[in-house]
């Protein structure tokens, strides 16, 4: 068991493409942290120069202590599990599975204690365990991938997007064995995908990356609720949350976000929000409020009148529990998630409610969040 400590670190592909821009991270022991971002931020380059597979250009990584920069892949006692599995065609299953063991001279009696305890963890087959891969799923074989991994007993386990190549309700299946696993195990896990749903359900903590920079770090729900800015706000949440552009105007007292449009909407602004833009009033902000922030007015028995914007209905998606309504303003499209009750036509008018206490502030110049 392990912690892996990032520190400074930096890769520039052959070329100068950089792909990792001075990451600083430390995944502590028996901790599960997942690496998201869209295609091409870095996550799978930060993974590999963890597991030694790729060289680091500059910066440090230690695992257990150990500074493991000139280290072997071999030597740095980790085990990763890859999207395309990398199982042996020509040896059976149980092969697969004590092949690592077999290299490093494990006497016979473990290597098979181990295969069948790893066999047993993940609802392996006796009779599995003596076909060869390509007689199993893909999900039988990604769970091959994992036993692979699990008898080495490694200090830390890394997936590179383990289950991009299973269809969707198997991936549900195995995000949740994936989950078990890392509570039966107490090993630290490090695992990387580029999809935002598998990140909130299975991280402790989740790194958001783009163009090879961490945007934030945070566990689940803080990054839901407090987006450090605009890019981590739109990524994470799906439907992903709505941005207006407009301003801070100061009426009556209060402040009111503006949306920037002719006979654009305008909304009040609350505490504890109001204080953190007093030094945006007049100025440009984008303001930002999630689908299920937004409620259909009827349905409402106490609406404040000064969070109501309306709305005409473009689309209308029934997805059972809830239906997406796709909206449109004076200036903007936008997304709301509403009550499965609620009936909306093409083209009629709306209007809707907006949570302001839970609204979102960005300074468009930086995409920081003001609050
Ligand atoms: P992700 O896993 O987030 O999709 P990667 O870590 O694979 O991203 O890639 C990050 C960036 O580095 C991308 O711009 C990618 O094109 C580039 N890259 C990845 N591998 C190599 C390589 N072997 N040689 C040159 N550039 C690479």
């Amino acid at each position: 068991m392990a912690k892996v400590i990032l520190e400074n670190i930096c890769k520039i592909y052959p070329g100068g493409v950089k792909a990792v821009d001075n990451a600083n991270l430390t995944i502590e022991d028996k901790e599960f942290v997942v690496l998201v971002g869209p295609s091409g931020c870095g996550k799978s380059t930060t993974l590999r120069m963890v597991a030694g597979l790729e060289e680091i250009s500059s910066g440090s990584i230690f695992i257990d202590g150990r500074k493991v920069n000139d280290v072997p892949p071999k030597d740095r006692d980790i085990a990763m599990v890859f999207q395309n599995y990398a199982l042996y065609p020509h040896m059976t299953v149980y092969k697969n599975m004590a092949f690592g063991l077999m290299l490093r001279k494990f006497p016979k009696a473990e290597i098979d204690q181990r295969v069948r305890e790893a066999a047993q963890i993940l609802g392996i087959t006796d009779e599995q365990l003596q076909r060869k891969p390509k007689a199993l799923s893909g999900g039988q074989r990604q769970r091959v991938a994992v036993g692979r991994a699990i008898v080495r007993k490694p200090k830390a386990f890394l997936f590179d997007e383990p289950l991009s190549n299973l269809d969707a309700k198997m991936r549900v299946q195995m995000r949740a064995e994936i989950n078990k696993l890392h509570h039966r195990l107490q090993s630290t896990m490090i695992y990387v995908t580029h999809d935002q749903v598998e990140a909130m359900t299975m991280g402790d903590r989740i790194v958001v990356m783009k163009d090879g920079l961490i945007q934030q770090v945070a566990d689940p729900i803080a990054l839901y609720d407090h987006p450090a800015n605009l890019f981590v706000a739109g990524f994470i949440g799906s439907p992903p949350m709505n941005f207006f552009k407009g301003s801070i105007e100061q009426h009556d007292g209060s402040l009111w976000f503006v949306e920037q449009a002719p006979s654009g909407f305008r909304v009040r602004v609350e505490a504890p929000q109001a204080a953190s833009l007093s030094s945006y009033v007049s100025a440009a902000v984008t303001f930002g409020v999630r689908p299920e922030d937004i409620t259909d007015r009827r349905l409402l028995t106490d609406a404040n009148p000064h969070h109501t914007l309306r709305a005409t209905v473009e689309v209308v998606e029934p997805m059972g529990a809830e239906i997406y309504l796709y909206l449109k303003t004076a200036g903007h499209s936008f997304v709301a998630r509403v009550n499965s009750r609620e009936t909306a036509d093409v083209g009629q008018a709306v209007d809707l409610v907006l949570a302001m206490p839970k609204a979102h502030f960005f300074d468009p110049q930086t995409e920081k969040t003001i609050v």
